[in-house]
């Protein structure tokens, strides 16, 4: 099943309607415009001239059947497909270097040969990634903005949310509502310009229930490790909220006291910044599961 980018939403929102419903296991593909809705195909266009009311479009939002608050969406990102463009700008009083900038400018990045092309001498490996994936809030919150990133998720320019990965979101409304959009064809740690590589593409994922499983804010496994990401008003926020559900993920799955977690956390766990532009930072602990094989570490 495919659902396409005409279907979004611009806040994640108990009271959407979805746009699509599968069971869990299934393979659903989801079809993206770029953060700019598609507005922004030359160098000529600035992102003042753009339409602020249809920023951070996400897709869907998809029902999961038989999805009840206290489960946990299994969200494994199979494929992300790019289209042959990217784009960012800058702009004045915009992210952390705005005494730097006086002028708004349009950049267009072509994809050419697994590459985004810089200028000619700086070509850049591509890491795609989705900026905006999330759950509906729970119906007793308010919407969210897809701009902004909190506990269901949304706009945590997180670059480990990638191929290959496996996305947990808590589920906070029957059937989930699973969304997404602003990929990124490549993005650094911070995202301090206020965009990575912004481009439209395609997500393919597989679905899936834990049912049972409440979770707090999203989790992130890779082949070669687990990340806890929080978001808050400011990075230390952020970095604590991350660390304590670290904390907690660990001490559910580990036969050792709350000390030697916590001494162990602070050896092997690696503390890192998502973005820092959205306007609620999101920050990430890593922890590495080959140093903890003898415990099977699994979500
Ligand atoms: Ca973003
Ligand atoms: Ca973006």
């Amino acid at each position: 099943m495919k659902i396409s980018a005409e279907n979004h939403v611009y806040s994640m929102s108990a009271h959407n309607k979805s746009a699509a419903s599968c069971q869990p296991g299934e393979t659903v593909i989801f079809e993206t415009q770029d953060c700019f809705s598609n507005q922004i195909q030359s160098e000529e266009v600035l992102f003042e001239s753009t339409d602020w009311e249809t920023i951070n479009p996400a897709t869907g939002p998809l029902n999961i059947e038989g999805a009840e608050p206290g489960d946990t969406l299994k969200v494994e990102i199979k494929r992300i497909e790019l289209k042959n463009q990217g784009v960012m700008i800058t702009s004045p009083e915009m992210g952390f270097l705005e005494e730097f900038i006086t002028d708004s400018e349009t950049k267009i990045i072509p994809i050419e040969d697994n590459k985004a092309v810089f200028n000619d001498q700086i070509k850049i490996d591509l890491n795609p990634m989705i900026g905006v994936i999330g759950t509906s809030p729970g119906k007793n919150e308010k919407a969210v903005p897809c701009g902004t990133p909190a506990s269901h998720g949304g706009n945590m320019d997180t670059k480990v949310i990638k191929e290959g990965s496996t996305l947990y979101l808590p589920v906070k409304v029957p059937g989930a509502m699973l969304a997404m959009g602003d990929l990124h064809a490549a993005m650094g740690d911070g995202e301090v310009v206020v965009t990575g590589i912004e481009i439209a593409g395609e997500v393919t994922v597989k679905v899936d229930l834990i049912k049972d499983k409440d979770l707090s804010d999203p989790i992130v496994e890779t082949e070669a490790a687990f990340y806890t990401i929080a978001s808050g008003t400011d990075l230390d926020a952020a970095a604590k909220k991350a660390s304590n559900n670290m904390f907690r993920f660990l001490k559910e799955r580990l036969p050792l006291s709350n000390n030697e977690i916590a001494m162990l956390m602070s050896i092997i766990c690696d503390l890192q910044v998502s973005q820092v532009v959205d306007p609620e930072k999101t920050a990430r602990m890593r922890v590495d599961k080959e140093v903890l094989k003898d415990y099977d570490l699994k979500y």
